[in-house]
């Protein structure tokens, strides 16, 4: 488990409501949200970046893109949701157990991201 706010979340040290949750993996709605729809889709594992996942991850991070999808779908926002992972301070990413960003319920334009 990794010592960052997700890691103590998932670990039940700090409490937050789990909109999902599997054996490999949770979502929460985030706290800042940037969208109507703001939620992470975090591993149980604490992978830092996705950069840093290995091999041996490939299932998970299949997994996690699975997941993402069924909490799409629970949310009724499978029709139009991005994904989104930042990787690295450079990136914007701030909490350094990978996550991916389900955003939704606003307009895409396209081309934009
Ligand atoms: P990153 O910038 O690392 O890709 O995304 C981290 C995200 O985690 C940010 O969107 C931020 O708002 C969110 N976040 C940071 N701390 C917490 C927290 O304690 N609870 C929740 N639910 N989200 C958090």
């Amino acid at each position: 488990m990794s010592e960052t706010i997700f890691g103590k979340i998932i670990a039940g040290e700090i409490p937050s409501e789990f909109i999902y949750e599997d054996e490999h993996c949770i979502a929460i709605n985030d706290i800042a949200p940037q969208a109507p729809v703001h939620v992470l889709v975090i591993p149980k594992k604490g992978i830092p970046r996705l950069i840093d996942a290995e091999g041996a991850d490939q299932a998970l991070l299949g997994h996690l893109l699975l997941a993402a999808g069924k909490v799409a779908e629970q949310l009724g926002v499978q029709d139009a949701f991005r994904l989104l992972i930042n990787n690295g301070e450079g990136a914007g990413q701030t909490v350094f157990h990978l996550h991916l960003h389900i955003i939704a319920g606003r307009e895409f334009a396209e081309g934009q991201m």
